[in-house]
């Protein structure tokens, strides 16, 4: 890495032209040039805020229109009584929160949710359910549920958990267009949050989902009281993913009580700002999604996210189980802002 008369830290974008010495000194070592070291991430959050920002903005003008956000709304099909311990987690079964249990909804229930969502302008629906993985019993109405969906003429996502072989190909078949599996957070801090399933587990799911042909939507969950370099580890890991997510969710803790993670120090809200810059820069052409932790994020920090290469929304008023600005406050939001869907 160096250090420009300007003072900006001069390092490429893995589709960039500009060689730093420290990548230099890499591929002389024969590492993979097109990996995204965990060093250079730091590099990248240490930078001088409006460097940084001005590095995301470019990266985000040359893939994106600038002030098109796009709008996925996300329900829960079947809430609470998890196995799993994700110590940020209000569904898992172990943590005595104010979720209420609800079993499966019905597929009518699903068409009706994605069609006033669809009258909303949401463009992207998101299924998600407290699940370790679902089982085959369960796939079958879930493939239901992404059939009308589609119908509907909306993208379709689902969260389920971890898929077993010939799961992801069900989906695929059904018309699924994304498939969600979040890492988290960094490996080496992962085992702080979750101990019921490993990083492989997660990297495993994501490859047969990539491998049936589904896009894949991955991303973690800052302010878990992880450092900067677990986050530069978390924005490396979604990075060196080859190919890199289509959609990469970064999500901001929601405390909730009951769950370890409540009471954890709360995150300066510019380094989430910043996480949001390292993923824009690293993952070029992908959407980058404001996701949880919005309704508690002034507008202002809101703004910062989307100059920084926010591109993506969850919209309406619930995400699984905690809150989520009102579809009315986004329209009033996005007209400030000079923001329309795409
Ligand atoms: S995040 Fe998902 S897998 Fe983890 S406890 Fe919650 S519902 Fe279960």
């Amino acid at each position: 890495m160096s250090q420009s008369a300007s003072g900006v830290v001069d390092m490429e974008t893995p589709s960039g032209e500009a060689v730093d010495s420290f990548s230099d000194k890499l591929s002389s070592l024969g590492a993979d040039f097109r990996r995204w070291d965990v060093r250079r991430i730091e590099a990248l959050l240490d930078l001088p805020f409006s460097d940084l920002i001005h590095r995301a903005q470019q990266v985000h003008r040359q893939y994106h229109d600038p002030n098109g956000v796009q709008l996925s709304t996300l329900i829960s099909v079947k809430t609470g009584g998890c196995p799993e311990d994700c110590g940020y987690c209000p569904q898992a079964a172990r943590y005595h929160t104010n979720v209420e249990n609800q079993d499966m909804l019905t597929v009518e229930d699903v068409v009706a949710a994605a069609a006033a969502a669809k009258a909303q302008g949401a463009t992207r629906f998101c299924m998600g359910a407290a699940w370790r993985g679902p089982r085959e019993r369960d796939m079958k109405s879930v493939v239901e549920m992404v059939r009308a969906v589609k119908a509907l003429g909306l993208e379709a996502c689902t969260t389920l958990g971890m898929l077993k072989p010939g799961q992801a190909e069900q989906l695929q078949e059904a018309g699924l267009d994304y498939y969600n599996h979040n890492l988290d957070t960094s490996p080496e801090f992962y085992g702080e949050i979750i101990t019921t399933r490993d990083y492989e587990d997660r990297l495993d799911t994501l490859q047969k989902v990539r491998h049936a042909g589904i896009n894949v939507c991955c991303g973690g969950i800052v302010g878990m009281g992880e450092s900067r370099r677990a986050r530069a580890g978390l924005i490396g890991q979604l990075a060196n993913l080859d190919p890199y997510p289509e959609s990469v969710p970064i999500n901001h803790l929601v405390q909730v009580e009951g769950t370890p993670l409540h009471g954890t120090e709360a995150l300066d809200p510019l380094e989430f700002v910043r996480t949001i810059a390292a993923a824009r820069i690293t993952m070029p052409k992908a959407m980058v999604r404001l996701s949880a932790g919005r309704r508690e994020m002034p507008e202002a920090v809101q703004a910062l996210c989307f100059l920084a290469g926010a591109n993506s929304i969850f919209y309406g008023d619930k995400l699984l189980t905690t809150g989520n600005p009102e579809a009315e406050r986004d329209k009033a939001l996005f007209d400030k802002l000079g923001l329309h869907s795409i």
